[in-house]
């Protein structure tokens, strides 16, 4: 959307495909880092975005065992907004589509899933569709495939995929948030449990993290057994845990860790989770997307109003955005081998880890997960004129 949106406004026509017929997916998390943020700021929206209903966390805690600690601070960041924003990521990709509506370049299709690449002379040259009212061929010059972490179009292209490994999936699941509830995001980790809270106003957005291929085991000890652990991290929440009936309510996300050796063949680029799929860690995925989008919109906008897109650039694009990528997805498996992976399979009450512990007796030392979480590695900047129409 971010991608379409860009080009669209320097006057490149564009044609965005989402499958389903809205955004009100699940699965993409909720948090508008500070680059994100700053990006707004860059495209002069700034202040219209934070209109919509969002809440803004500055530091970043969660509860290890019986000790709180904080992790990141964003108070210091060299940024217009010094926190991130959480917002549910369909107000934000239906904010990007009405601003995108605004340039006649830009054409959004709802329902319209691509299933396969045309490919004409060793070059991609299109997509096969499929819509409500049967299959649909499009021409491009170029096709971005961002049909995230499960994406069909890498698939269809052959690309080889470096399986970093995930230790954990995730369970996804809400529950009704009062008024006296507290209004901060949270995480708590316990033997074996990891729970992770986001505040989105009037219902708790949960994910209980388990390891990798154990939903099995968990749903064999039982309903009952597992709301007790959710009771157990979080006791105020006891008497609306019955709002859970059944498996139905409880949603399995699958996490994977991956990232393509090569993002591109002639007539078609990969980004966000599609060339790199992000673990939830850090909330950063979608930011690390974002960036994608706009380094891909710098370097690709001019070449192809001009009808000169070559692989060379493609490869710019990679060039451009794969140190921010592998420095993340470093940091990500880190958390994942050292930290989550002895929590889930632990017996005895955790404890933070040395290096949390520290951040914590040096506060100042926060500001450093801070600028990794909330700007990432090398942040692009908006370089695309508005066309003038
Ligand atoms: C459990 C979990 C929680 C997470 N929480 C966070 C978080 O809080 N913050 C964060 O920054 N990151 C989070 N992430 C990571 C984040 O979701 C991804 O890194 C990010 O969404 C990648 O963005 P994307 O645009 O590449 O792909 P996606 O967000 O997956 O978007 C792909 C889009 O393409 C559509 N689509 C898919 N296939 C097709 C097709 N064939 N044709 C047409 N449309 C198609 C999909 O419907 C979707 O709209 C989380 C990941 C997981 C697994």
């Amino acid at each position: 959307m971010m991608l379409g949106f860009l080009l669209a406004r320097a006057g490149v026509r564009v044609a965005i495909l989402e499958k389903h017929a809205d955004f009100l997916r699940d699965f993409r998390g909720d948090t508008i880092h500070p680059s994100t943020l700053e990006l707004m700021h860059e495209l002069g929206l700034l202040d219209e975005f934070l209109k919509l209903p969002h809440s803004r966390v500055e530091r970043l805690s969660g509860q290890v065992g019986a000790e709180t600690i904080t992790l990141a601070d964003f108070s210091h960041l060299p940024t217009h907004c010094k926190f991130v924003a959480l917002m549910p990521q369909w107000d934000f990709l239906d904010f990007l589509a009405m601003h995108g509506k605004r340039y006649p370049a830009f054409d959004l299709h709802m329902r319209t899933e691509a299933i396969d690449l045309i490919e004409e002379g060793g070059r991609v040259v299109g997509v096969r569709a499929k819509t409500p009212d049967g299959e649909l061929e499009i021409r491009a010059d170029l096709v971005v495939a961002c049909d995230g972490r499960h994406s069909t179009l890498r698939e269809r292209a052959g690309f080889h995929v470096e399986n970093l490994g995930a230790p954990m999936d995730v369970l996804w699941f809400r529950i009704s948030r009062r008024d006296d509830d507290s209004a901060e995001t949270f995480g708590h980790m316990e033997a074996g449990m990891l729970l992770v809270m986001l505040n989105r106003n009037d219902y708790w957005q949960c994910a209980y993290v388990i390891p990798k291929g154990g939903i099995d085991r968990v749903k064999a000890k039982g309903l009952p057994a597992f709301l007790d652990s959710i009771a157990s991290m979080s006791p105020f929440l006891r008497d609306r845990l019955s709002e859970i009936k059944s498996w139905d309510d409880v949603k399995l996300l699958t996490v994977a860790v991956d990232r393509l050796q090569r993002w591109h063949k002639p007539g078609l680029l990969c980004i966000g989770d599609a060339a790199h799929a992000m673990s939830p860690i850090g909330g950063v995925g979608i930011n690390l997307a974002i960036q994608d989008a706009v380094a891909a919109a710098n370097i690709l906008a001019t070449p192809l109003k001009e009808g000169r897109v070559t692989e060379a650039l493609l490869e710019a694009v990679q060039q451009r955005r794969t140190m921010p990528m592998r420095v993340i997805q470093w940091v990500q498996i880190q958390v994942q081998n050292r930290i989550l992976r002895p929590v889930l399979g632990a017996a005895k009450r955790p404890k933070p880890p040395f290096v949390v512990k520290f951040l914590n007796w040096f506060p100042p030392l926060q500001r450093l997960p801070a600028r990794l979480v909330g700007l990432g590695v090398r942040p692009v900047h908006v370089r695309t004129a508005e066309a003038k129409s």
